[in-house]
């Protein structure tokens, strides 16, 4: 090794100690006489000192070393006297004093600062991403990712748990996306797809016979990118046999507890996680991965609406739709352009408007808003009482359909949940979402849409329904949501060859493309496949959300732009005409005009 300690390990007691620390120069000051190092390795940051009386060759080369410079130096621990400790650095009790440097690397100047914590253009980041790495938030980042999955491993393994390997060259898999594909240069007009999970493989080896699967999996799912999405990304895929969604939630909420609580050292706000019905999630919070760090619950006001002369409302409900509120403590203050600018929020998430009261005490009426006028005053009493309003609440309402109240009260929750920071990134708070419907009825194209995947088992109580109501279907599905973000979907699978062809047709897939997808899953089923069951968490977003990220590309060593690509190395490009000779592709002629 060219160094015998790390820069984050030497202490008061190795003073007087001989050492050697090589590493990045993260700070120099050239005081004249003396030259301030301060040496950065992945582990901490120690102080240099080097004195010209004592050493002068080393403070000739020290004078000329410069940010990011690649050094080597030998020297001894001292410690330094009583007060002029540094407590930010944990080897801020001695520095050591240089006999010898060398230079092992020099560096140009970074386009960034990698010794402050700057704001610095994505952009320019994701260019000089190996740089952008050596930042201490970075680096932070990965390693927690890493103490995650070891943990991960260890917590599987330790439960029968086996690790296995899938290929990423494979078939169109069933998750909805647009496939990646790869042309096949052996078998010219023929692709492979990559896998936007696993699924069938590990379904393929419960029929194997492993009974309890897991893999680091890589999954590629070619989407318009949002702020937590990647064109590629990392899920922890597991699967067993023989066992009812109980047992999978049950070992999955252990394990996210530990890792919480022991790996991450958050405060885990939720325990046991709830378990929440999808419709009873969707009523209570307007979406199925509420955020449970807060309360702001929406709360169903229909009938009261329904009795006053507020056309809005009134009419509303008569067609069958609901009127619903949040009560908002301490923002009975607003004041109109504030409001106005909650209504905008409101409309961005489809609401055609939003009705406000502000809870007074003492006045003549107990709100001031524009639609008190519309309730009598026992209704009024009884929309307070509903509401559990105190003076000082604002109280929000949304009257449309039961989709569009439920999407704008969840984004008005998110929005005044930031406002009145009730958004602690240190507290975690886990809930499952369980009995979704298991068919989504897609307008568009006039079918049913699985709403997890084609393999969920319906609940068995409910198969009767598939023939005649599936959209009463419960499935067997449950997720898991996290501080308002999906981590983790997954089901009791179908094990039944019947039960899977009826589902097919159902979703409108047509029989020979089912034969031709999804052939080998239909056989498989035909030689004894146990009923089994998995969960997919994903792993990015599990630890963007323990390390407190906004989103996914800081806790990706390498990820793609919002416009899936990778800024330095400059990929996707084009390929050589021989290499697509090969593969007996043509590049269409509209595409190389545009280029
Ligand atoms: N394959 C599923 C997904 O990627 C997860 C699962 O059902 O296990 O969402």
């Amino acid at each position: 090794m060219l160094k015998t300690h790390n820069c984050g390990e030497l202490r008061a007691e190795n003073a007087g100690q001989t050492v050697t620390l090589a590493g990045w120069v993260h700070r120099w000051r050239d005081q004249g006489g003396l030259v301030f190092l301060d040496l950065r390795d992945r582990w901490g940051v120690t102080q240099v000192t080097v004195n010209q009386q004592t050493a002068p060759e080393a403070h000739a080369l020290a004078r000329d070393i410069r940010s990011e410079w690649v050094i080597q130096v030998t020297g001894v621990v001292v410690k330094r006297p009583d007060g002029m400790e540094n407590s930010d650095l944990a080897s801020g009790a001695i520095e050591v004093h240089a006999s010898s440097i060398v230079v092992l690397n020099r560096a140009k100047t970074p386009p960034f600062y990698i010794n402050k914590d700057e704001k610095v253009e994505e952009a320019l980041r994701m260019r000089y991403r190996y740089l952008d790495l050596r930042r201490p938030s970075m680096q932070h980042n990965l390693v927690l990712r890493h103490n995650v999955l070891r943990y991960i491993r260890n917590y599987l393994g330790d439960r029968g748990f086996v690790e296995i390997e899938t290929p990423i060259l494979f078939k169109t898999t069933p998750e909805g996306a647009r496939d990646y594909l790869v042309p096949s240069r052996v078998h010219p007009g023929k692709f492979y797809a990559l896998p936007q999970s696993p699924q069938q493989l590990k379904q393929l080896l419960m029929v194997a016979g492993y009974e309890r699967y897991f893999q680091v999996a890589r999954c590629f799912r070619d989407e318009d990118q949002r702020g937590d999405r990647q064109p590629e990304f990392t899920q922890l895929d597991m699967e067993m046999s023989f066992v009812t969604r109980e047992d999978v939630m049950d070992l999955v909420e252990g394990m996210m507890t530990h890792v919480v609580e022991d790996v991450a050292g958050l405060e885990l706000v939720t325990k046991p996680f709830p378990r929440l019905k999808h419709h009873d999630a969707l009523l209570r919070y307007g979406t199925d991965k509420p955020d449970l760090r807060y309360g702001l619950e929406i709360v169903d006001v229909s009938d009261i609406a329904a009795g006053t002369s507020f056309r809005v409302f009134a009419d509303n409900v008569a067609a069958g739709n609901p009127v619903r509120g949040i009560r908002v403590p301490g923002l009975a203050s607003y004041s109109r352009r504030e409001l106005s600018e909650l209504e905008e929020i409101a409309k961005s998430a489809g609401a055609k408007g939003l009705a406000w009261m502000a809870v007074e005490e003492g006045g003549e009426s107990p709100v001031r808003s524009p639609i008190a006028k519309f309730f009598t005053p026992e209704l009024l009493v009884m929309l307070l009482e509903r509401m559990q309003a105190q003076p000082g609440d604002l109280l929000l309402f949304v009257s449309d359909t039961a989709p569009v109240v439920a999407g704008s009260l969840d984004t008005l929750r998110r929005t005044l949940a930031e406002r009145l920071n009730l958004t602690d990134p240190k507290k975690i708070a886990f809930c499952w979402i369980i009995d979704f419907p298991l068919f989504e009825w897609n307008e568009d194209e006039q079918r049913w849409d699985p709403s997890h995947h084609l393999f969920t088992a319906p609940m068995w109580e409910d198969v009767a329904m598939l023939d005649g109501e599936p959209g009463k279907v419960r499935g067997q599905q449950y997720d898991l949501a996290c501080n308002g973000y999906e981590v983790a979907g997954g089901s009791i699978r179908i094990h039944d060859r019947q039960i899977q062809e009826k589902i097919f047709k159902l979703i409108g897939l047509d029989p020979d493309i089912a034969r031709e997808r999804f052939g080998h899953m239909l056989e498989a089923f035909e030689y004894g496949t146990p009923p089994h069951g998995g969960i997919a968490p994903g792993v990015d977003r599990l630890i963007m959300l323990l390390a407190g990220e906004p989103n996914i590309r800081e806790v990706i060593a390498f990820p793609k732009t919002q416009q899936a690509a990778d800024l330095m190395a400059g990929a996707p490009s084009e390929a050589e005409p021989a290499q697509l000779e090969e593969l007996h592709i043509r590049i269409a002629d509209d595409v190389t005009e545009k280029s």
